[in-house]
């Protein structure tokens, strides 16, 4: 299986989960990533992996010849799912800087999706795994609470007051946060199917309005995933 490995805006977080996985990364060959060759080949590709949001007209240009170039394209982490933190300022109200951040899917089909800020190695190692055996990968499709109820957590909104994401982002990570005590701030991004009213009533027993709500959402890492923005439009 020939990889190609590329880098957008972003911090370089996720492309370092890749590195993290040292030896098994030497049974693929892997053609173009500049973080770890300066020999760098764009040949046609089985895999493309993409990290970071498209915030310039050269990225936007570069993305679509990827696309061209490759059989699976899968979006690496919260920036290329969802534009990232930098895609706060897509908030009318908030102050631009750059033309805009946006994630993959707005301009190009992508198969997967590698949810996190960073994304999670064993999530990554299962999309390599199956691909190069010619499976579809199993990536989790549920809502962080319950990797919560699996490690025996009390959930925090209920016990302690505190806001916590988890009834709305998607799980995989074991619920790191909340085992530490602290809310989900969503770095998982918005779970399939995505339930806003049980999290506004959550929000709701805390104090919060929805208004409030919605504003805490815009403001996490994948307040601009797509499905969020389109819920937006039908709540205002
Ligand atoms: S603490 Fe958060 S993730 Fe855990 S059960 Fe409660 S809402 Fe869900
Ligand atoms: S608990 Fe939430 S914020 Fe923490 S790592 Fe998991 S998805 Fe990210």
């Amino acid at each position: 299986m020939n990889i190609g490995v590329f880098k957008f805006t972003s911090c370089g977080g996720c492309q370092y989960s890749l590195l993290d996985l040292g030896e098994s990364l030497l049974k693929f060959k892997i053609s173009y990533f500049t973080e770890l060759s300066s020999k760098n080949i764009f040949s046609p590709l089985d895999l493309a992996l993409i990290e970071g949001s498209v915030t310039t007209n050269e990225e936007e240009n570069f993305l679509k010849k990827i696309r061209k170039n490759a059989r699976y394209l899968v979006a690496l982490g919260a920036c290329a799912v969802s534009g990232g933190i930098q895609a706060i300022q897509e908030d009318k109200s908030s102050n631009r800087i750059r033309p805009y951040s946006k994630p993959l899917a707005d301009f190009v089909p992508v198969e997967f999706e590698l949810r996190g800020c960073p994304i999670s190695k064993h999530h990554l190692l299962e999309v390599l795994f199956s691909l190069s055996v010619g499976s579809m990968p199993l990536l989790p499709d549920y809502p962080l609470c319950l990797d919560c109820k699996r490690k025996g957590n009390p959930c925090l909104i209920v016990t302690k007051g505190v806001l916590c994401l988890g009834v709305i982002t998607q799980g995989g990570c074991g619920a790191i946060c909340p085992s530490k005590g602290r809310g989900c701030y969503g770095c998982f991004g918005p779970v399939k199917k995505v339930n806003l009213k049980a999290f506004f009533k959550c929000c709701l027993r805390l104090g919060l309005s929805e208004e409030e709500a919605i504003q805490a959402l815009k403001n996490s890492f994948n307040g601009y995933h797509p499905d969020l923005r389109e819920l937006y439009e039908n709540i205002s």
